[in-house]
């Protein structure tokens, strides 16, 4: 596919970026980096880029916050698996009751019922599937048992 971009001028035209200096600013966490400035920089461009630079961490603070994240999201995981992770067993004498309903000769929904022995017989929305459905069902029953 041809190249249809803004920016047509081949890479190699484009001159590149000349560090002619550094700047000490502070960042949105307080420690102080090297600000490059650029050699023919446009201002605009400049404002551009300390306008970002002032919402960044620096590189030890963001590497800091990431491990926190990762951290946090394994604490999230460990402490409540997700519902596909959890094992999934209903009591003893559980029954389904599942009906195909065909809409067109390639496709249908599945509906049904279950019958746990002392509740009231639950059923939900038709699925395309049945291990979907049932799958449903039993999260549905899960559910109130909590
Ligand atoms: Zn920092």
């Amino acid at each position: 596919m041809k190249n249809q971009g803004a920016n047509t001028k081949p890479r190699a035209a484009r001159s590149p970026a000349v560090v002619i200096g550094y700047e000490k600013y502070s960042r949105v966490c307080g420690h102080v980096d090297d600000f490059k400035i650029i050699k023919g920089e446009p201002p605009a461009y400049t404002t551009g880029r300390r306008a970002k630079w002032d919402k960044k961490l620096c590189a030890i603070c963001k590497v800091a916050a990431d491990a926190k994240i990762k951290a946090e999201a394994a604490e999230r995981r460990a402490a409540s698996p997700r519902p596909n992770q959890q094992k999934f067993r209903l009591p003893s004498g559980s029954s389904f009751a599942v009906s195909y309903v065909a809409v067109d000769a390639s496709h249908g929904h599945w509906s049904g019922t279950l019958t746990v022995p002392g509740c009231e017989p639950i059923t939900c929305e038709p699925r395309d599937g049945v291990h979907g459905l049932l799958r449903r069902l039993g999260f549905m029953w899960w559910s109130t048992q909590k």
